[in-house]
């Protein structure tokens, strides 16, 4: 597993997902105030139809946004709106001619910003086949083209535009939660992975475990090579233990030379014989040529601990024990039920 691999669990989100409510509340007060007097003159004018679809949206559009003004779910689901926008569309394009196919562009905006890429690229091509249809049978071939073409690059330069702020989004993602010198994750990216595994041990029992690596008289290899070899040496060490990681694992930068290792589906046997093994490996790495690097790891198993910090606090304790029993060693450290019973008993 190498570190550009590590950045997977963010591959493949929507990257507006997250805003879409926050997008919508100005978008819909937007719509529904630029709408609002062309229904209003569709009424006078007696094109009841446009005028009452025309006023569904502003209806849609002002529900949903006093619903996300006070905190609430939006009630009318985005992709419902939709149906009285193409419909709207077909309808102005019928009785007002070709201006009517001018909201076409406004609309295909629209769908991009609040709706889920796939959803949005299908509402646009629909509005586009469906004005096109439109267009090629009241105003003929010509004024059809120019429009077709016109829409179609239309929601080619969305497409490219979101797929740049995806891109740029992701490489943010991945900044906000590595660390630079390593490529391991950081510590706040460790707090919500393990809030997760927390979750998942309370709803099914799903095992974890954590390991706390600390890198032995590290300031000595500091002091001795120089802080570049420092950084060499927490480098390697990163790419070693990254690279014996299953799939899931994930590794933490929690300190200068500390490092924790996020072991899913894995009880204390599995993760005390993980540990030793990175010991070793380690150990025998040469990582300074003639001037050996050791770790010392203290290992915990997640046994229903009341917080994030007291499970990593077990760790802590067992690499305290590690390092006080003469370094270069793993320890396993207690499950916190059984102390509480040596005490009790
Ligand atoms: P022990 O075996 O007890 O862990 O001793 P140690 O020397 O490893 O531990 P100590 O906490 O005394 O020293 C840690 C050193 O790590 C001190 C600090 O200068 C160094 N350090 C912290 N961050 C970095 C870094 O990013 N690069 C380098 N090169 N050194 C770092
Ligand atoms: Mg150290
Ligand atoms: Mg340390």
């Amino acid at each position: 597993m190498n570190t550009a691999s590590l950045i997977d669990p963010l591959e493949g989100k929507d990257p507006l997902a997250p805003h879409r409510n926050r997008m919508m509340y100005p978008l819909a007060i937007a719509g529904a105030v630029f709408l609002t007097p062309f229904f209003l003159n569709d009424f006078i004018m007696g094109r009841y139809l446009l005028g009452t679809t025309v006023m569904s949206i502003v209806i849609a559009f002002a529900v949903d946004a006093f619903a996300i003004h006070r905190g609430r779910r939006p009630p009318i689901p985005y992709p419902i709106l939709l149906v009285p926008m193409v419909a709207g569309m077909g309808l102005s394009l019928a009785t007002q001619g070709i201006y009517g196919a001018m909201w076409s562009f406004p609309a295909v905006l629209f769908f991009y910003f609040v709706l889920p890429r796939v959803l949005a690229n299908i509402g646009s091509v629909t509005m586009l086949a469906a004005a096109a249809i439109f267009a090629e049978h009241y105003f003929g071939f010509d004024v059809t083209v120019r429009f077709v073409f016109c829409l179609a690059l239309t929601i080619v330069i969305i497409n490219i535009i979101l797929n740049v702020i995806g891109r740029l989004q992701q490489e943010l993602l991945v900044q906000a939660i590595t660390d630079p010198l390593t490529g391991a994750y950081n510590r706040r990216h460790m707090e919500s992975m393990l809030s997760d595994a927390m979750e998942r041990y309370r709803r099914n029992a799903s095992p974890a475990a954590v390991l706390i690596a600390d890198i032995d008289h590290f300031k000595k290899i500091n002091d001795q090579f120089g802080h570049d070899v420092g950084d060499k040496v927490l480098k390697n060490l990163v790419a070693l233990v990254t690279q014996r990681s299953r799939r899931l694992d994930r590794m933490f930068r929690i300190g200068g030379e500390e490092f924790l290792l996020f072991l899913p589906d894995t009880k204390s046997g599995d993760a005390f014989t993980r540990a030793e093994v990175l010991r070793k490996s380690v150990a025998e790495a040469d990582f300074i040529p003639g001037h050996p690097v050791t770790v010392s790891i203290g290992v915990a198993e997640l046994v229903g601990d009341p917080s994030r910090d007291a499970w990593i606090k077990r760790a802590d304790e067992a690499l305290y024990e590690a390092k006080h029993s003469g370094r270069n060693r793993v320890v396993l450290g207690p499950a916190r039920e059984s102390t509480r019973e040596a005490v009790v008993g």
